[in-house]
Order: C-alpha cells, then structure tokens, then sequence
C-alpha cells in the first residue's frame, strides 16, 4: 500500500462552488456513469471497504465528497451520471457545479474516469473527456469489473478503448481494474501516488 494513500477520511460534502475548499494544494477527480463501480474503485485504491460509500448516503449523492489523504491531498468524488440522458445532457445533469469545477480548478491535478470495462465510452463519458481534455490535465480510464469478462475479452477491450482514444484523448492512459480481483489495482495506486506527489512538490512539502 502506497503511503500517500493511506490514512484516508471523509472531510467535506460539496454542493455549490462557494462551498469548495480553497483552490490550492492538490486533488484528483473520480467520475462514472452511475453503477459503473466507482465507489468500489476508490475504496479499492485506498485500501477502505466503505469508504466511498458516504457518498451513497441519503443527500450525499448530488455533492461532490472529499476525501482527504494524510498529505494533505483529496481525492473528490463526484455524482454518478445516469445512462438515460440524451448526449449533451451531461452538462444540464450533472449542473453547472460540477462543469465549473472540472473545467476551472486548478488544485485539480487529474481525473480518473470510472467505465464499465463491458460497456465502455458511452455517449456522456464521451461527453466528458470532450471538455475535460482541453484542459490538458491527465485522465486515468479505469475499465473495471474486469473479473467479469475472460481474460482474452477484457484485452481485447483495452485495446479497443485504447485505439479509440488516442487519436482524440491524447492525455489518456486506459488500463484494466477490478475492485473484486484487485486487477491493475497498484498500477492505479501508482499513478495516483506520481500525481499527488506533483502537487505537494509545488507547494514545497506537505501542508
Ligand atoms: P458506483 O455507483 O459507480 O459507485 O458503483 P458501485 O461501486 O456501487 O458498484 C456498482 C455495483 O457493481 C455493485 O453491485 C458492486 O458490487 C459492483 N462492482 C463494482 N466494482 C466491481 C468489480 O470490480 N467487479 C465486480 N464483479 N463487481 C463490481
């Protein structure tokens, strides 16, 4: 278990832009269509069986919830975007809270973008990487319920979402996961742990 990631606890619940944190230090975003295993990933990744289910509690699901690390760094989980919703709808959806965080934070450091690895890009996770990479920022696709596909299909997936974001989504890296088996569970650690570092870095050490 990578230290960074250790010690993790739920600080704050975020409901409007005023509400947020100063915009300094450093934080990485988990976004996923609804149901996509999101919580489950990031309870994975911090080692917490329940951790990220606070953000499933009854007025928790619309906030984005932070959760910071024994650095002094967040990770932020924002709301589950439903699968109903028309393409272009993810802006109205998720509000313009969500739109103003990603687009502008700049303690934002990256995102980790949540997809079921069986139904992977859809039309509002497209939506997303469309305005989140003019940013310019890194985002982590996190194929997950691996577990549930062969082997032979979960690769045969990767590749498939590899190729169709590299041409548009340069500054993706995509990789399989799986919060049952733990699959590519300390390769995202890893890239977490690499980015967070960054940002305590810049501040000098850790606040
Ligand atoms: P969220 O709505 O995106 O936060 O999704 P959850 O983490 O609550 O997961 C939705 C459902 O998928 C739950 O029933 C989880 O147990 C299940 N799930 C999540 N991740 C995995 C996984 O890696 N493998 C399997 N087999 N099931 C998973």
């Amino acid at each position: 278990m990578l230290a960074t990631l250790a010690n993790v606890r739920f600080e704050l619940g975020v409901a409007q832009l005023a509400q947020l944190p100063p915009d300094r230090g450093r934080e990485i975003a988990f976004a996923g269509r609804s149901n996509a295993g999101k919580s489950s990933a990031i309870n994975a990744l911090t080692n917490r069986r329940k951790l990220a289910f606070v953000s499933k509690t009854p007025g928790r699901t619309q906030q984005m919830n932070f959760f910071r690390l024994a650095n002094g760094t967040y990770l932020v989980d924002l709301p589950g975007y439903g699968y109903a919703q028309a393409p272009g709808g993810l802006r109205r959806e998720w509000g313009k809270v969500i739109a103003g965080y990603l687009q502008h934070r700049r303690a934002l450091g990256g995102l980790v973008l949540i997809m079921d690895v069986r139904h992977p890009l859809t039309s509002l996770d497209v939506s997303l990487l469309d305005w989140f990479t003019p940013t310019g920022k890194p985002i982590l696709i996190l194929l997950t319920k691996a577990d549930k596909l062969s082997r032979g299909e979960a690769t045969g997936q990767l590749t498939a979402v590899r190729r169709q974001v590299a041409q548009r989504y340069p500054t993706c890296i995509v990789q399989l996961f799986s919060s049952l088996s733990r699959l590519g569970v300390e390769q995202a650690q890893s890239w977490l742990a690499a980015l967070l570092a960054q940002g305590v870095q810049a501040q000098g050490g850790p606040q």
